[in-house]
């Protein structure tokens, strides 16, 4: 599934293709990819608006639209499982697992693609309230060492499940919280509360280089979905150094990699570089 450094290549990829253009349309092949409004309301709510910027906030893709000086809503893109963005000539056959278009006035369209059908282009006229209650980006100013010490020992969780709490810390997934983990040498089930200063300060580094490097490389592609908007596989999984390696020599230490389940999500570790914590 798509975690931040994926999404943020989608968005740092499609943005010179869409930001300036003027939407002169819409397709809906899917309705429930737009999270509950019906196609005509949706085609009326972009029609006209001009994409003044796209970002990300957590896993989303944000397209901030206007119209003149005024804004005129959001589209916000979660791609779940298979999402996938292009953009390419209006009219290109995309195949049946086109979900939503978005046409552009220089005769081209955003596609949005969706095999597992997981992933939503919602409107939404007010990004805060959709984005309320989100934890801070871990690549802003806000994942501070400050912050990240006192948000530790106040949570009392246990390290896996807390780094995949979007609300603790956005756009964290199962790939990225494993090999920060590990590059921190921190057991997923280690508390919180009980990790010291010095330690909390190595994983907030280690969650900002993992996700750096992975944006450098253009995301993780270890299974058939996720491609870039130019339709290539990320190279990140080629630097995992625990993630789906189980079984494989820890490239640290040469132990064998374990795999274990926290929180219902395969965990992957070494046992001796990640010490178990006592009791
Ligand atoms: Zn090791």
């Amino acid at each position: 599934m798509p975690e931040l450094p994926e999404v943020e290549t989608v968005a740092r990829l499609v943005r010179p293709g869409l930001v300036g253009r003027r939407i002169t349309g819409a397709g809906v092949a899917w309705e429930r990819s737009l999270g509950g409004m019906d196609a005509r309301t949706f085609r009326r709510r972009v029609r006209g608006a001009t994409i003044e910027r796209v970002g990300r906030r957590a896993k989303w893709i944000v397209i901030d639209l206007k119209e003149g000086e005024s804004a005129r809503g959001h589209l916000l893109c979660h791609l779940r499982m298979s999402g996938r963005l292009h953009v390419e000539p209006t009219g290109t056959d995309m195949g049946r697992h086109e979900r939503v278009r978005i046409d552009l006035d220089d005769g081209k369209s955003l596609f949005f693609l969706d095999v597992r059908k997981f992933g939503r282009m919602v409107f939404t006229d007010d990004a805060a309230e959709s984005f309320a209650g989100l934890g801070p980006e871990p690549l802003s100013d806000e994942f501070s060492s400050a912050w990240f010490r006192s948000a530790l020992k106040s949570r009392k969780r246990r390290l896996k499940p807390l780094l995949l709490d979007q609300t603790f810390l956005a756009g964290l997934g199962n790939i990225y919280v494993d090999e920060a983990l590990h590059a921190s040498g921190l057991h997923p089930l280690r508390r919180s509360d009980r990790v010291p200063g010095q330690k909390a300060d190595q994983l907030r580094e280690e969650i900002r280089s993992v996700l750096e490097e992975a944006i450098l490389r253009e995301g993780s592609s270890f299974d058939t979905f996720y491609r870039t908007p130019e339709g290539q596989p990320g190279s990140y999984q080629d630097q995992f150094l625990v993630y789906g390696r189980d079984g494989k020599p820890c490239r640290t230490c040469g132990r064998t990699l374990k795999k274990i389940v926290v929180a219902q999500r395969g965990t992957h570790l070494c046992t001796r570089c990640q010490p178990a914590p006592r009791g």
